[in-house]
């Protein structure tokens, strides 16, 4: 049998709500991810019965061990704090360990309304449910840090958005689920003992290598988290990944890409690309989010101020150079991943230039980025993919290259990524033909990115319009 454990619960009743999931009428399995499955050990108790599978992945069948609540989390969304967010339509059902002893949460999100839902109705669509699953599949094959799901269940109810849409219960696999919101939480109502235990458990769930009883751990855990950020980043950079709501409900302390909403790829390169419908501003723009990455930062800084043991003057001035230490950080770290995307292992000053030149033209001249890179790591011996006037350009690249160059490239740039305009179309074929082989299809192509197979071929093309009408919304 599953058993969970609820390391979470034990921090205690201020950090969420104790509610069931609300039983939807007809769960039958959509999608169940059979090697993730695995590393939790989760097969042999389910033992392939997939009407047990549906029953406790729509929330109808609570496992053994289970203590379903939603989380408590503040947030700041587009720069303004909301201080009463939560899990308004997602239930935390417990951990599990995985093979390497690596806890994980097993959450249900579309499980009914709690405490936190406001005017929601605690309900997810079918096809953002799709969409979560597929995206974070195709990240996580990608090498970015990403949640993952491990099913999807439609419950047989409807749920009322701009139309009358299918609903779906989607279970997401995460190393936890806190979020820079949820020191926000208690920070801002000055409960400092439980942001205290907070820090504590995130330090033992995710930096063990920090340790707990130094003076100065939320110094070291300000860092910690702020190199995974820049780690996450760069690998968003690296893919084209735009997030689409990088708000600080939605940035996980573990590092990993969470929430999935109104995330797309981008397509011709540009680091103004933005494609959420309600980022007007801009604020969440592909070239943009590790400037963002590092003011949700400085929102983490501020909660951690009370727990610095010096007064609050001398607790700002050593928390101000962790996040002063990113821009450096994370140049370096974007250099060196670009400089991979190019073939050379060891960045020098030219070849930032190098670098730069080459995406100073892509812009201009409005090339995919992915085409490109690939086409790139095709010509090494060849003839240059890009336009006459980067002649000049694809020559000093060449002079640039080592013997280890191509291999480099291969494991840094892709040739599929999780394209908006084939996701779309897969959905609007799931939704139509009330299954789910559309689905199966893409995931087989994006779950070996490095490689092409046989469908590769189906998903390598950009969009007609290259994206210029795409819009994505926060999914519901
Ligand atoms: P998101 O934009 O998906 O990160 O969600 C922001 C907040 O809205 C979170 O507190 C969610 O739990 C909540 N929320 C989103 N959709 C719903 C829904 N259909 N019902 C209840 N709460 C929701
Ligand atoms: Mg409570
Ligand atoms: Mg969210």
């Amino acid at each position: 049998m599953i058993k969970f454990t609820n390391s979470y619960a034990q921090l205690g009743e201020s950090f969420f709500e104790r509610i069931l999931p609300t039983p939807v009428t007809a769960p039958s399995l959509l999608l169940w991810n059979d090697t993730l499955a695995e590393q939790l050990e989760l097969s042999n108790s389910l033992r392939g019965d997939q009407q047990l599978q549906a029953a406790i992945f729509s929330g109808n069948q609570l496992p053994e061990g289970s203590d379903s609540m939603a989380l408590a989390y503040s947030g700041h969304q587009f720069g303004q704090l909301n201080p009463q967010l939560g899990d308004g339509r997602a239930h935390l059902l417990g951990e599990l360990l995985d093979k390497q002893g690596r806890r994980f949460d097993i959450q249900l999100k579309g499980s009914g309304r709690t405490p936190y839902s406001r005017q929601g109705d605690g309900r997810c669509a079918l096809g953002p449910a799709l969409r979560e699953y597929i995206m974070s599949e195709a990240m996580y094959f990608l090498g970015v840090p990403t949640s993952r799901c491990l099913a999807v269940v439609a419950t047989g109810d409807p749920v009322y958005r701009e139309s009358v849409k299918p609903g779906a219960v989607v279970t997401r696999i995460a190393a936890s689920h806190i979020r820079i919101g949820t020191f926000t939480w208690f920070a801002i109502r000055k409960d400092l003992e439980s942001l205290s235990a907070l820090l504590d458990y995130a330090i033992v769930r995710h930096f063990p290598e920090l340790d707990n009883n130094a003076e100065n751990k939320a110094i070291a855990f300000l860092d910690a988290v702020l190199e995974r950020q820049i780690t996450l980043m760069v690998a968003w950079l690296r893919v084209g990944f735009i997030h689409g709501v990088m708000n600080t409900d939605n940035t996980a302390i573990s590092g990993e890409t969470i929430d999935f909403g109104p995330c797309a790829m981008m397509g011709s390169y540009h680091p103004a690309t933005v494609y959420s419908s309600i980022d007007t501003q801009g604020r969440y723009a592909f070239g943009n989010q590790p400037n963002i990455a590092v003011w949700n930062l400085t929102r983490l800084a501020e909660c951690l101020i009370p727990l610095v043991n010096t007064e609050e003057k001398q607790a700002i001035a050593s928390l101000e150079p962790v996040l002063l230490s990113f821009s450096e950080r994370f140049d370096q770290a974007y250099f060196s991943m670009m400089g991979a995307k190019l073939g050379i292992a060891e960045i020098t000053e030219q070849d930032r230039v190098l670098i730069e030149t080459l995406l100073e033209s892509m812009q201009s001249h409005e090339l995919d980025y992915t085409q490109t890179f690939h086409q790139l790591t095709h010509s090494i011996k060849g003839n240059s993919p890009l336009p006459d006037s980067c002649n000049e350009w694809f020559a000093q690249w060449q002079a640039r290259l080592e013997p280890g160059s191509q291999a480099l490239m291969q494991a840094n740039n892709p040739v599929v990524i999780p394209r908006n305009h084939h996701i779309e179309s897969v959905l609007k074929a799931c939704e139509e033909s009330g299954s789910t082989a559309p689905a199966e299809n893409i995931l087989e192509v994006l779950r070996s990115p490095y490689s092409e197979i046989a469908a590769t071929k189906d998903y390598q093309g950009a969009a007609e319009d290259k994206d210029a009408s795409y819009q994505t919304f926060c999914g519901t």
